[in-house]
Order: C-alpha cells, then sequence, then structure tokens
C-alpha cells in the first residue's frame, strides 16, 4: 500500500494549506442563474463572457449539425474525421479575421489546450534545438506546457515587462525565435502590451504566438478580439482564439499565413493524433459566430461594459484590492488562501458562486475572488452582488 500511503500524505498536505480543489455539479445551462448541487444559485465563474452557452439559435445549430453530421467524427482529420463542417468553419473564421492577417487561413481544434502545444511545438519543429522561446511570466498552462513538449530554449520574461524581453531577443543568436503571450491574462483580467510586443517581434524577425482566449468575441467592436482591440497587422503573428468562452460552444482555432497552417497540418502532433472534434460543434459555431459579428453581439458586447463599469464604481474594498482590469475578467486579491476560500464559501452560503482561485493558478500570497461577468447578467445581478462583497470584508 505504499504507493497509495504516498498520495494520501499528499492529499493531506493540500488539505493543510487550503489548497484542495474540489469539483460542483450543475444541473442547467451555464448562465447566470444555475442549479448547482439541488441548489439555485447566481454564478460570476463562467467565461461565457457575451452569454451564448445557452443560447436557442446556437442550440438549434447544434441540434441539425447532429442530424446533418451526427454525433463523432470517427477519425482524427488526416485520416477521415475531417467534415464539410470543419472545414467550413475554418473558412469563415480565415474571413473573420483577415482584416489583420496576410493570407490568412485557420484550423480547428478540439481544445485550446492542444491548440496551444501544437503552435508551440509545431513552430519549434522548424528548426528543432536552434529555438529560442520567450515566454510572459503569467501565461496560462497550456502555453507552459507547449514551451515543454515543444523543446526548445525556454526564456521566461518578467510580466509586461518589454525592455527585458528586448535585452533577451538581442541577445538571442537562434534560428528561430518565438514570442508568446496571453493577451487578457485570464486570472487578472488585465491586457498584455501586444502593439509593443509586435513591434519587437518585426524588430527581430521573431514569431509573435498571441493567446487571445479571453479576448476573442468580447474584445474590439465587431469582437475579432485582441487583434481588432490593437488594430494589429502583421505577417509575424500566430493567433490563437477559443470558441468554448465568448463563442459559447468549444474548442479553438489557429490563425497565421496559410503556410503555417499547412505546417502545422503536417507537423503538429497535438493536431495530428487525435479524434476530429464533432462536425456538429463546428457546425454550431458558425451560427454563434454570425451572432459574434452581428448587431446582437455588438449589443451584448455593449452591456458587458456598462457591467464592468457599475463593478469598478461600486465596489468599495477596505484591506482587499480589485485589479486594474477593464475586461469582464474582475478578481479581487485577498492574498491568503484560507481568507480566499472563506470569502468565497460565505458568499456561497449567500447564493453567490465565485470561485476563490489559489496557488499554483496563482503566484503564493496572491490568492484572489475571480469575478467574471456575461453580457447574461443584467445590472440588478451585479448590484446583488456587489452588496454582498462591501458586507464581506471586515
Ligand atoms: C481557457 C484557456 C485556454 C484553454 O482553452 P480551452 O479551449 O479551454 O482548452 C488557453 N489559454 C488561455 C489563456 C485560457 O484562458
Amino acid at each position: 500500500m505504499i504507493l497509495l500511503d504516498q498520495i494520501q500524505n499528499e492529499l493531506a498536505v493540500l488539505d493543510s494549506k487550503s489548497l484542495r480543489r474540489r469539483r460542483r455539479h450543475v444541473e442547467s445551462p451555464s448562465a447566470p442563474r444555475v442549479k448547482v448541487d439541488g441548489q439555485a444559485m447566481l454564478a460570476f465563474c463562467s467565461n461565457d463572457y457575451l452569454g451564448l452557452a445557452a443560447h436557442p439559435k446556437i442550440i438549434a445549430a447544434l441540434q441539425e449539425g447532429a442530424d446533418l453530421y451526427g454525433v463523432g467524427s470517427g477519425a482524427s482529420h488526416l485520416i477521415s474525421g475531417h467534415s464539410r463542417a470543419h472545414a467550413s468553419l475554418e473558412d469563415r473564421l480565415a474571413e473573420f479575421v483577415s482584416p489583420h492577417l496576410v493570407d490568412v487561413r485557420t484550423l480547428y481544434f478540439c481544445t485550446g489546450y492542444m491548440a496551444n502545444l501544437a503552435v508551440l511545438a509545431g513552430l519549434a519543429a522548424v528548426s528543432g534545438k536552434e529555438t529560442e522561446l520567450f515566454s510572459e511570466s503569467l501565461n496560462h498552462a497550456s502555453l507552459i506546457d507547449g514551451a515543454k513538449l515543444s523543446r526548445a530554449k525556454l526564456q521566461v520574461y518578467p510580466h509586461g515587462d518589454v525592455a527585458s524581453l528586448r535585452a533577451m531577443l538581442l541577445a538571442s543568436t537562434a534560428a528561430t525565435k518565438i514570442v508568446v503571450s496571453d493577451s487578457v491574462f485570464s486570472m487578472d483580467g488585465n491586457l498584455a502590451p501586444v502593439p509593443e510586443l509586435l513591434a519587437l517581434c518585426e524588430e527581430f524577425n521573431a514569431w509573435l504566438v498571441i493567446d487571445d482566449a479571453h479576448g476573442f468575441g468580447a474584445l474590439g467592436a465587431n469582437g475579432r478580439g485582441v487583434l481588432e482591440h490593437f488594430d494589429l497587422h502583421s505577417p509575424n503573428i500566430v493567433y490563437m482564439g477559443t470558441l468554448g468562452k465568448s463563442a459559447g460552444v468549444g474548442g479553438a482555432f489557429v490563425a497565421a499565413h496559410k503556410d503555417v497552417i499547412e505546417w502545422l497540418v503536417n507537423k503538429a502532433r497535438p493536431y495530428i493524433y487525435t479524434t476530429a472534434a464533432p462536425p456538429a460543434l463546428a457546425h454550431a459555431l458558425l451560427t454563434s459566430l454570425d451572432i459574434i459579428q452581428g448587431e446582437e453581439g455588438q449589443a451584448r458586447r455593449a452591456h458587458l461594459q456598462i457591467l464592468i463599469t457599475q463593478l469598478r464604481r461600486d465596489l468599495k474594498l477596505k484591506r482587499w484590492t480589485l485589479m486594474p482590469s477593464d475586461t469582464a475578467v474582475q478578481p479581487i486579491v485577498i492574498g491568503d488562501n484560507a481568507e480566499s476560500l472563506q470569502a468565497a464559501a460565505s458568499l456561497y452560503e449567500q447564493g453567490f458562486w465565485v470561485p476563490a482561485i489559489r496557488p499554483p493558478t496563482v503566484p503564493v500570497g496572491t490568492a484572489r475572488l475571480r469575478i467574471t461577468l456575461s453580457a447574461a447578467h443584467t445590472a440588478e445581478d451585479l448590484a446583488l452582488l456587489i452588496d454582498a462583497v462591501n458586507r464581506l470584508e471586515v
């Protein structure tokens, strides 16, 4: 039993540090009002920023997709799993981001996690050991894992520190240089200095891999994410957007020059050696894109902005700090793990579901409540939460 003893001891260590993770059971669609373990809750924790995850038109499109293509894809993309629905989605996504990228093609993945593994391992495969990766210190776990999978030489530059990155690029003699960053930091809500990163990449002939998981659909007048927000244009950009957050469905896509995509199709193992996502999801995503691009998407983004302003105006904190963020991710830093858990538990008892985020997801000593807003919240929903948080802190 010695093997299991080790695990039991380590689980006890997690408990002693207030680091044990538990899952709750959601019994209704993703929405502000959810049923969780039999209880009605007001949720501020999903990444469904536009409130599309239970949109009737997208549900109908998914049902239509199942009628047209069945349930499973049956195989990987390079065998027989690549359906007309996947191809149509990739074409639509390419058209959507085309104002910002040159000769663009896109590639649809089952998840953003896999897309990030594929991009970093795939780009590094061009020059093998002659590759150097420059990774922002607060990058998402999937980028960190992608960097490991790439086996490239890795340098981590401090959060938002363009000067340090410049010095690293200047010193590098690698044949292929790749700078990689989240656009919106998922646990902080702030934006990376993407225009400055891009200028450096152009100066040093490096790729800029941008993970726009929290920007795609939510940022930009038309929902084109960080590309539109900063009006970026460059052949050096390899863009990753996820489709399970603002787009409300699932999967992710990579957008880049058509030859980069062709290379990934041929070389990126996380793309090649996995069963293609159900085609019905791709079919449903066509409707999701229609909504994101259209008037309804604009109205949803505008409402989200109003909620962000309301939260930042009306929250009155004493010891805790609301992080500087203009996005739907609005974290309150508490610091201590146990105090953060207590705050989340107290809110939960009052019917508000806000997750406590602890290390290793965030740096030690910066445990926090991570409030996420959705266009599906009403101003009244948010006022209830603000009042509860204001009364919580002692
Ligand atoms: C959610 C997320 C991912 C992973 O995307 P999935 O589609 O959920 O696998 C990647 N990067 C960032 C920054 C994310 O927040």
